[in-house]
């Protein structure tokens, strides 16, 4: 899975997190010969006209012959909504960005609706930049923090320099680095086997992966495994960064301020959001234009994923409808599993089809998901709990299926994890989750529907 060119990123935020349900999915595991899916693959178990519709779809953003048009997934909670945009983005390319919202995310006290909506569409088109760096490219075979006396006096001793030596396919080199790359160094957890590099003029240091030489059973899950570098040690690479429409406009909407600890805690109390006006966008639209004709980065549009579009109101289904005919338009996924009701906003409005104006609901695909059989149910979260790399025995894998199909997929995976928990605090051998610690977990986590009997059984005790 080695890259060729190693690529640094610019990590958006805490927004990971939000997949982090889904990281069994790898693509939609369609068939490359006629786009069919099969009953399992990328992740995906059955769903397989949804997963061949947005196979079709992906075809579409390919020929771009989806601009003005977005997508409409529709079907009951955990039938796959989210997962199916995830693959999507996923099948258009690597690190293709991928923005989840949930539709009431846009109402804030502190930025308009609009503005909400904007920063999104900003979030999910990226810019692929290329340049042509020299680096220090290698195995780490040696990493020694050289100490000095602290210049402070006292006790304490500091980093003075830092020796790496780096291992390719040419040769090795020992670097003597300066404190500030052993910070970096630190930062990037970079260990002995690791394969890094470090950019000759700035000392910025990437970790580009594992090298196989230390593969071991453990590692082999979590880490991505490189050859060790071809080539000399020192030399000139073409170095591909990552970003975002809205990390560029986070990047350039920041206060100039000194570096001295005044100016910065003026920035971390300054909230960012209200400083990015539509003239910087436009200002950062015109350079992004300009890098993209000189051939010195590619757009790379990605997804908008908006969950429950329910929740988005007229004047933000306005927006939506505008944004879509901008050249500068990621592809628009929208969720529902609601039928017919009224349109936010619209009160003198008719209902309409999940809550979406007429004018929208002209321009979507809209694709329907469908309930999962109790095999399927099984087969999904028996896949999870390789993922999350939990042991589970078969007769409690059998009742969290019942789970998923008596109350909800969502449901039955979420107990997954504090279930394993309970395996080890109950002293399961190899913590293997059994049926027991499934019925506590049911116990102390009550789904939706029991919740509510809860309350309305318990009306007295809640004012
Ligand atoms: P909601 O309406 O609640 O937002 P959703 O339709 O978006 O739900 P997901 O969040 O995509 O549903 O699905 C719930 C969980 O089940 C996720 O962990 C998802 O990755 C997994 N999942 C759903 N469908 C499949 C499938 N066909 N194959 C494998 N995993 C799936």
């Amino acid at each position: 899975m080695a890259a060729s060119v190693p690529v640094s990123e610019i990590k958006s935020d805490k927004r990971e997190n939000r997949t982090a349900a889904h990281s069994h999915i790898k693509g939609l595991g369609l068939q490359v010969s006629d786009g069919r899916a099969n009953t399992a693959g990328g992740g995906f178990i059955g769903q397989a006209a949804a997963r061949e519709a947005c196979g079709l779809v992906v075809d579409l953003v390919k020929a771009k012959k989806m601009s003005g048009r977005a997508v409409l997934l529709a079907g009951g909670p955990g039938t796959g909504k989210t997962a199916l945009a995830l693959a999507v983005s996923q099948e258009l390319g690597t690190r293709v960005p991928f923005c989840p919202i949930v539709g009431s995310e846009i109402y804030s006290a502190e930025v308009k609706k609009t503005e909400a909506l904007m920063e999104n569409f900003r979030r999910a088109i990226g810019l692929r930049v290329k340049e042509t760096k020299e680096v220090y490219e290698g195995e780490v075979t040696e990493l020694t923090p050289e100490e000095a006396e602290n210049p402070l006096g006292g006790y304490g001793r500091t980093i003075s320099h830092l020796l790496i030596t780096l291992k390719s396919t040419k040769g090795t080199k020992k670097l003597r680095l300066d404190p500030s790359i052993y910070e970096a160094i630190q930062k990037e957890r970079v260990r002995l086997g690791d394969v890094i590099y470090v950019e000759a003029n700035t000392g910025a240091v990437k970790r580009v992966g594992r090298s196989d030489a230390y593969a071991t059973e453990f590692d082999l899950e979590a880490e991505e495994y490189v050859p060790i570098p071809k080539g000399d040690v020192h030399k000139k690479k073409e170095i591909v960064q990552d970003v975002t429409l809205h990390d560029l406009d986070v990047a350039n909407a920041r206060p100039q301020g000194g570096q001295d600890i005044m100016s910065m805690m003026g920035q971390l109390m300054k909230p960012k959001k209200t400083e990015i006006t539509e003239k910087l966008r436009s200002e950062i639209n015109k350079v992004v234009n300009k890098y993209i004709d000189q051939g010195v980065a590619d757009l790379v549009p990605g997804v908008l994923f908006i969950d429950e579009v329910h929740m988005l109101d007229l004047e933000a289904f306005t927006f939506l409808n505008r944004a879509l005919e901008s050249p500068l338009s990621p592809l628009v996924i929208l969720a529902s599993n609601r039928g017919v009701t009224h349109i936010r906003g619209g009160s003198n409005l008719p209902a309409s089809a999940h809550g979406i104006p007429s004018d929208l609901l002209a321009r979507l695909l809209i694709i329907p998901t469908h309930p999962y059989s109790p095999p399927e149910i099984k087969t999904i979260i028996t896949t999870r709990a390789r993922t999350e790399g939990l042991t589970i025995s078969p007769p409690a894998l059998d009742r969290v299926s019942q789970l998923g199909e008596r109350v909800s997929l969502r449901y039955a995976l979420q107990l997954l994890a504090p279930a394993n928990v309970l395996a080890k605090v109950n002293g399961r051998e190899a913590g293997t989750i059994d049926v027991d610690d499934i019925s506590e977990c049911e116990d102390l986590f009550l789904d939706a529907r029991r919740s509510a009997q809860h309350l309305s059984s318990t009306n007295g005790y809640i004012a």
